[in-house]
């Protein structure tokens, strides 16, 4: 195992340790509950991607379900023959700032993203209605 591959294991372990009881930012979806189909897991979703743009930090990360993470990405997610909206950057940016606050650094995303979209609140998911 390399120092880089080390690091990276101990940035992505100790963000799950943190938020997995927490279950996914976005739909709440949690382990161990029936799912929709298979398979499902909690997964270290990146706010900016690219290459030599996503970073291995606890600022560029959230944490999203397999299917969330995939709608993230933009593919096709279809649950029960409805095709589910692609989740945007700017609703991960609004998950970052209002679920782990102390870790969202705009100007930092800014230094991977300059033209980073504004905060908006998902329109999907457990916060859609929430109050804020
Ligand atoms: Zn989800």
């Amino acid at each position: 195992m390399t120092k880089r591959s080390k690091r990276t294991n101990s940035v992505y372990s100790d963000f799950h340790y943190e938020w997995d009881y927490w279950g996914c930012w976005y739909c709440g979806w949690k382990r161990g509950r029936c799912a929709p189909f298979y398979p499902y897991d909690l997964e270290v979703a990146h706010l900016i991607g690219g290459r030599g743009r996503r970073k291995e930090d606890v600022r560029a990360i959230i944490l999203l379900c397999t299917w969330c993470h995939k709608r993230a990405h933009g593919e096709r997610v279809v649950v029960r023959g409805k095709v589910l909206p692609r989740i945007t950057l700017a609703e991960m940016l609004w998950l970052k700032r209002n679920v782990d606050f102390s870790n969202y650094d705009r100007a930092w995303l800014r230094t991977l993203k300059r033209d980073l979209p504004r905060a908006r609140r998902p329109k999907g998911g457990i916060y859609a209605s929430a109050r804020n």
